[in-house]
């Protein structure tokens, strides 16, 4: 590590160049501006001259600068940091479908489109909706959309009063985020004793202005709501529809339905629930899903399946005509053919150009189908028997603000410890690099002072875990007798512990020539 640390300070790739290098292995190589399209070429900015070896290893040494979860333990709560099976990957690369242009006409996209229709099918089959967009391209992407379908519904109906959205103080940040940048007020409700939202708090705001209630089930505290059916019942008595944020959905696939809860509303991260690697920002995917008196709403284009029988060429059938439900809908078969519909008159319209993040529908329904769904159902258990497991051994030594049986994932706090010792949160994620692991969600939820979210998923050997236990524990027992050493980790990182006000305030983003 030390060694790393020590490489931090060799020179950047664009300051190693030396006139000839790119011709070291092959002596009759050309430099590598004669590959390059001269009107990409800048005088201003020299391309350097470097040896193949020493790109190789710049490159090579930056990948492993970094923490991925194919690296380590990945316990960052509300993201579902699992391994991202390759065999997804694989599926995604087929070069039918990989190659293939998003302008290519129906008759050329038929298994690109199969795939759309039958991943639309799996999931409204998986959560109890009527029918899925996959067209937005993250989870907020999503939130916005649901929103977007909820305003144009109350518009229809002559409701336009409907200008406020519901959302629970243990909701994800992006909710009311999404509800605001729609133009609803957003009314936030304080969480009771249990991390639960009351029932009796809620309906003291509902009203003739309710237009949305959010809920996160489980919520960010990974507690299971347990008055949902009073409170869907409770919002719909009031004219409201209820949305439900579906990110924690890997506590709850194959074992519970927000469809059979009474949710008008959803939305999934394929990439969190579904193994698509996903953070720094990269590609995501949101497929919004609706239940029946909202189908009609959807982003456009909706994949349209038509039935083919060969014996009679009249008896064609759509079988997701506008208006469709969704219900009794089948999966995909041979005898099917399907088309991009982009003319539904009350849709909201396309939430991004082209159809999605195709190649991530891919990568989710290639999960989907190597698991089946006896295999999502276990998927959910184990991730609830894992994040358990840590729960009971981390009670032991930290915290523990909601003590009772969670989801995929729970908060501790290190409050008492801060009072004792003066190390925070902070203190314990950075000591957490040091010994080989990404930090847990730190300081969120907001309502949890000096609070780590802790989510390991299922995809996590008991090894694993109980090794995580140890550290954790490790990093209490030293910050009782030594406060310090844990206050200035991380010491065995590339990067050590940063001025963090400045990394946001003043981020030096922008490399500039040594001699400039
Ligand atoms: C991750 C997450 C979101 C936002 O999803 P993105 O795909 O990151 O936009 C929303 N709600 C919850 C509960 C989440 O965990």
């Amino acid at each position: 590590m030390s060694q790393l640390a020590s490489e931090m300070a060799s020179p950047l790739i664009f300051e190693q160049g030396q006139e000839g290098r790119a011709n070291r292995y092959f002596q009759h190589g050309a430099p590598m501006t004669d590959f390059l399209p001269k009107e990409t070429l800048r005088e201003d900015l020299p391309v350097p001259d470097n040896s193949e070896l020493d790109v190789v290893r710049h490159f090579t040494r930056l990948s492993q600068r970094t923490f991925g979860i194919d690296l380590g333990f990945y316990p960052l709560g509300s993201c579902t940091m699992k391994y991202n099976p390759r065999v997804n990957d694989a599926m995604a690369n087929l070069p039918g479908l990989r190659d293939l242009h998003p302008f290519a006409p129906d008759e050329l996209s038929q298994g690109a489109l199969q795939v759309m229709y039958e991943l639309e099918r799996s999931l409204a089959s998986l959560f109890g909706m009527a029918a899925f967009s996959l067209n937005p391209s993250a989870g907020a992407h999503a939130e916005l959309a649901a929103l977007l379908i909820a305003k144009k519904y109350f518009k229809d109906r002559g409701e336009e009063k409907r200008t406020t959205v519901i959302v629970p103080d243990t909701a994800h940040g992006t909710n009311p985020a999404s509800a605001a940048m729609c133009g609803f007020k957003v009314v936030s409700l304080k969480s009771d004793e249990r991390g639960r939202v009351g029932v009796e708090d809620l309906k003291k705001v509902l009203g003739d202005d309710t237009a949305v209630c959010m809920m996160t089930n489980p919520n960010t505290l990974g507690l299971f709501e347990d008055h949902i059916k009073e409170i869907t019942d409770a919002v719909h008595a009031a004219g409201g529809l209820m949305y439900y944020d579906g990110a924690n959905a890997n506590a709850l696939m194959g074992n519970a339905r927000p469809g059979d809860m009474g949710f008008d509303l959803m939305h999934l991260n394929t990439h969190k629930t579904f193994t698509i690697p996903h953070g720094g920002g990269g590609a995501g995917h949101g497929p919004v899903g609706v239940a029946a008196h909202l189908v009609d709403y959807l982003p456009t284009p909706v994949v349209r399946a038509t039935l083919r029988q060969a014996s009679d060429s009249d008896a064609t059938a759509v079988l997701n005509p506008p208006g469709d439900n969704g219900q009794g809908r089948p999966f995909a078969s041979d005898s099917m053919t399907f088309a991009l519909d982009f003319d539904l008159p009350k849709s909201i319209g396309p939430m991004r150009s082209f159809w999605s993040n195709f190649a991530h529908a891919v990568r989710a329904l290639a999960y989907i189908y190597a698991n089946g769904a006896e295999g999502l159902t276990k998927v959910s258990q184990l991730a609830v028997l894992n994040a358990n497991y840590i729960r009971v051994h981390v009670a032991e030594f930290l915290t523990t603000p909601y003590p009772e049986i969670c989801r995929h994932e729970f908060v501790a706090s290190a409050q008492e410890l801060k009072k004792e010792t003066g190390v925070r949160t902070l203190d314990i994620a950075k000591a957490l690099l040091d010994r080989g692991y990404m930090a847990p969600t730190v300081y969120f939820p907001l309502i949890v002072p000096e609070c780590l979210m802790i989510e390991p998923t299922e995809t996590e050997s008991k090894e694993t875990l109980d090794e995580f236990i140890a550290a954790l524990r490790d990093i209490v027992e030293t910050a009782k007798r030594n406060p310090q050493e844990i206050m200035d980790a991380p010491v065995h990182t590339v990067v050590g512990r940063i001025d963090e006000t400045r990394a946001a305030r003043q981020p030096n983003l922008r490399w500039t020539p040594a001699n400039s």
